[in-house]
């Protein structure tokens, strides 16, 4: 199992993140990305690629949430990096109008400026996209900049990009395919609520799917109002395997070759 969005420099594994990490390698997790969101995690993000070389790899960005704090010399520091193998990919970048304080017109132009800088990088985006109650539909608006401004340089590649913890319907999912971004499913295909969710991935298929946590947030069912951590993405297997109907072993081995060939880690 791949666990392809993961927040593990956040303060809540200050005191055993190590045990933690090892925790999740024991339970059957080979890689982990490690998701960096804005320049104050980046270099966090590298040591720990560098403490566990080939099993935790990272992706830099820039987090909607931090919007506000944007600064364009942030754009030369993340270009002279990206050569870094260890860095798989760029974000969490995207929109969101649910919990971001940043305007509208400020998330679009930072987001945009991300997307741009990407497509000289040969390398895949991890997108972040929430609709709130207001500012209008963020999927619609990501995907209108994406297919403006975004030149993924990555050829034949199955994916250019993954549209991370996804809660769109089945609109949303098309356009995402189109663009050739993998679905991450995470927390939420567990929780009761959300039916149309799995309805929705049922009709996309294990074929265009990759598991995460987004850890230590968004933790499974059983353990809602805990801190979440890698070795949860077991659950979200599970859940897969009763939903798509098929052994837990064909999601791990579908979703894991989806996430290798995503981060171009084959
Ligand atoms: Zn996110
Ligand atoms: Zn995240």
């Amino acid at each position: 199992m791949i666990d392809t969005h993961a927040h593990l420099n956040d303060s809540q594994f200050d005191s055993d993140r190590d045990q933690v990490i090892r925790k999740a390698f024991q339970s059957g997790v080979q890689k982990i990305i490690e998701i960096a969101d804005g320049p104050m995690e980046w270099g966090n993000a590298l040591a720990l690629c560098r403490k566990y070389p080939n099993q935790i790899f990272c992706a830099w960005g820039f987090h909607p949430h931090h919007a506000l704090e944007w600064q364009d010399n942030y754009l030369s520091d993340l270009g002279k990096n990206l050569d870094s193998p260890l860095i798989a990919a760029i974000g969490e970048i995207g929109i969101d109008y649910a919990k971001s304080q940043a305007p509208v017109h400020i998330q679009h132009r930072t987001f945009r400026k991300m997307v741009e800088l990407s497509n000289g990088a040969g390398k895949p985006l991890v997108l972040h996209c929430r609709n709130g109650k207001e500012n209008g539909d963020a999927f619609k608006d990501m995907f209108h900049i994406l297919q403006k401004y975004w030149k993924p340089k990555l050829g034949s590649r199955k994916f250019h990009g993954v549209l991370h913890c996804f809660s769109g319907g089945m609109t949303e999912a098309r356009e995402a395919l189109s663009l050739r971004l993998a679905l991450g499913v995470d927390g939420p295909v567990t929780y009761p609520k959300n039916e149309e969710l799995r309805s929705t991935l049922v009709s996309v298929g294990l074929d265009r799917i990759v598991l995460e946590t987004d850890s230590p947030f968004l933790p499974p069912q059983g353990k809602r109002g805990q801190r979440n951590d890698p070795s949860q993405v077991t659950e979200i297997a599970q859940r897969l395997s009763s939903l798509f109907n098929v052994s837990k072993e064909e999601v791990v081995s579908v979703t894991t070759r989806n996430a290798l060939e995503l981060f171009n880690l084959c």
